[in-house]
């Protein structure tokens, strides 16, 4: 239940930006979801409006994309996305062994917010 967790800290963030912009009210806020956690983009929807209420978020909805991994093979240096057809290993080398680079964050990337 950690989904619950980051939807609190992107609210408090999210209200801190609006604050900051001095916006009347907030639109949208845009959340990546890395493809290799195990948060689930509907947990974070669910629960937005119960922590939006009462704050200047509410109204406003949590919109999802999805953030691709991205490994760096760690015998060759290439860069790829990690495909399950070729059992996630580097498409240039063949090694099995590489550094996560992106796909393991939940980012808020974004507030859309209204001007008063
Ligand atoms: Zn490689």
């Amino acid at each position: 239940m950690h989904e619950l967790s980051y939807v609190v800290r992107f609210a408090d963030r999210a209200i801190a930006i609006a604050e900051h912009q001095q916006a009347g009210s907030v639109q949208k806020l845009v959340v990546q979801v890395g493809e290799m956690t195990d948060v689930l983009p509907e947990y974070l929807q669910k629960y937005y409006p119960e922590v939006a209420a009462g704050t200047i978020l509410e109204g406003s909805v949590l919109e999802t994309e999805p953030l691709p991994a991205k490994v760096k093979c760690n015998q060759c240096g290439s860069e790829y996305h990690p495909e399950k057809e070729n059992n996630y290993l580097c498409p240039a080398c063949g090694s099995p062994s590489g550094k996560v680079l992106e796909g393991r964050e939940v980012i808020l990337k974004e507030v859309i917010v209204d001007a008063i």
